[in-house]
């Protein structure tokens, strides 16, 4: 297909997640005239923030690595992160629990980290120094190498194929931690990280055990401010650079005409003429709607709607007027299963059950982020969100609306009794979101909270093409695309998106 024109444009990107604001950034910087327009009245999508009774709460992304791929944002402009927000590093990167009372302080620190593996199992210290250069070389390959280039074309699969061979990345992450730890929590601690992304340990590729060497490797950090500052800090790089972006603007649809993009159509009916959409919507929205009227994708719409999607979550924002010290930032509780309860959250009914249910046992990542950053919280106070993965709409089928409250009842229930003594009497302010709000007011298909399920099937060349193949000028960019959902992987989407945009209109 030829698409080299090297009239000026303008671009419009609809939704400003990571995603679509690191795309936009990107377009902005190459002197392509820049329009983000968001459903919502903030910009962020994932990382939208709740602010109540004095406290601050990140909706989303709290656990934020790789910041070269941020920093190369405002790098692109001759621009400094530190000028628009401070990333601090947090440590212990996690602290994880068990119901049995074994904790592990997941750091960067080598000794620390083999001491605390001798003591549980002297023998997997070896092994856990084998597991980290398996991770190193899949990084070196599926990160530096891969993550931000599109995949467009068989080729560009068939190319990789070997190294992915060799690297085993057909195995799953669970099975492939199994082979180099013996000990089930840490086997669990190794193994947990494709839930940060949507993906099953027992059935994602191993390929991302690069996610544990990613964290080592630059560390794990925190906005000063929370993630929200992180986001002002992208939305002011965008309009200092001269972009415009409009909030309460949500697309009804994508305008074409003779097989090329036109614009938009708002729901308020006021359109807006483009040469370029790129949509960081979910890309299941994209298509099955906001391109409904258009011949040419019907069939890559019926295609999306069956891929899997990932997992949904509930979560809770909640503050207290306690301080609970014992905890870290990131907080990671096992509940009594691991495989029998992701079963179940990936859709698996249980033994006997006549369909998917609610299980009574929970695994849950407990944010606390006033241990880094206090003045997210009143004096003596502390923010906090818990999130519960559950599956989602298209396996689950219950109103949310009814059982909502009371599941999250449930989780702090359980977290006071285990966790956080004297949680509901020192409740200040509560918030549940649940996977009819992912679908509601995220738009995500199926209430999926990470897009696409992160599976080899649909992964790379399987995954959306960053660049539509069927309508000139339309390209996606986000969690559904190439390489998938995290903030790295969204922002490396972006340059990967980015990247086709700005050959397609010769400023390559
Ligand atoms: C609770 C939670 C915790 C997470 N924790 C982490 C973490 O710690 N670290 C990490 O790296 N990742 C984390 N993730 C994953 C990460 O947040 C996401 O993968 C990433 O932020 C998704 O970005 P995106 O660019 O795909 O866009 P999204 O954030 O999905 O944003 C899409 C935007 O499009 C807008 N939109 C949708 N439809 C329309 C329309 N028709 N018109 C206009 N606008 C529209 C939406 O309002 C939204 O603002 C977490 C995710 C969740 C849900």
């Amino acid at each position: 297909m030829e698409h080299k024109n090297t009239q000026p444009k303008h671009a419009i990107v609809i939704g400003s997640g990571f995603g679509g604001l690191a795309a936009a950034i990107r377009l902005q910087s190459a002197g392509i005239k820049t329009t983000i327009l968001e459903k919502r009245d903030m910009a962020g999508g994932r990382a939208y923030v709740y602010r109540d009774k004095g406290f601050t709460f990140d909706a989303g992304p709290t656990v934020i690595t790789a910041p070269e791929c941020l920093e190369e944002l405002f790098a692109l402009s001759g621009r400094n992160i530190k000028d628009y927000v401070d990333l601090m590093p947090v440590t212990p990167f996690y602290r994880l629990f068990w119901e049995d009372g074994f904790k592990f302080d997941y750091t960067s620190d080598m000794d620390a980290t083999l001491e605390q593996i001798r003591k549980v199992s002297p023998d997997d210290a070896r092994g856990y120094q084998a597991f980290l250069k398996y991770s190193k070389e899949v990084f070196a390959e599926g990160y530096t190498k891969l993550a931000h280039k599109p995949f467009l074309n068989w080729w560009s699969m068939i190319r990789v194929a070997p190294q992915l061979v060799k690297l085993g990345a057909y195995r799953s992450i669970y099975s492939t931690v199994s082979k180099f730890i013996k000990d089930e929590h840490l086997r669990q601690a190794f193994s947990f990280h494709s839930l940060l992304v949507g993906g099953n340990p027992f059935t994602t590729s191993s390929i991302y055990t690069l996610i544990h060497y990613l964290e080592r490797n630059w560390g794990v950090f925190f906005p000063r401010g929370g993630t929200g500052a992180l986001v002002q800090g992208l939305v002011k790089l965008f309009t200092d650079l001269g972009g415009e972006i409009r909030y309460q603007s949500e697309i009804d649809q994508i305008t074409s005409d003779g097989g090329k993009v036109t614009g938009v159509r708002l729901k308020s009916g006021e359109t807006v003429a483009a040469d370029l959409v790129v949509s960081n919507a979910d890309v299941v929205h994209t298509y099955r709607d906001m391109l409904k009227h258009e011949p040419a994708v019907k069939a890559k719409t019926k295609k999306l709607e069956k891929m899997n999607q990932s997992m949904s979550l509930v979560v809770i924002y909640f503050g207290t007027k306690k301080r609970y010290p014992e905890l870290a930032h990131h907080n990671v509780i096992f509940g009594p299963r691991y495989k029998g309860l992701l079963d179940q959250i990936f859709g698996r009914r249980a033994k006997g059950a006549s369909k998917v249910e609610l299980p009574d046992d929970f695994s849950l990542y407990l944010h606390a982020p006033t241990v880094s950053d206090p003045s997210l919280a009143p004096e003596g106070c502390e923010a906090f969100y818990v999130l519960s993965p559950v599956a989602h709409l298209g396996h689950l089928d219950m109103d949310w609306s009814v059982e909502g409250p009371k599941y999250a009842d449930k989780i702090l229930t359980y977290l006071e009794d285990r966790y956080l003594p004297g949680l509901k009497e020192n409740l200040v302010t509560q918030r549940v979101f649940t996977p009819e709000n992912f679908k509601t007011d995220l738009n995500s298909h199926l209430g999926a909270a990470f897009s696409l399920e992160p599976v080899l099937t649909q992964s790379a060349f399987f995954r959306t093409h960053n660049r539509d193949e069927n309508l000139k000028g339309l390209y996606v960019v986000g969690a559904g695309t190439h390489p998938g959902a995290g903030v790295p992987g969204v922002v490396n989407s972006a340059k990967a998106t980015a990247s086709l945009v700005l050959e397609d209109v010769g400023l390559a």
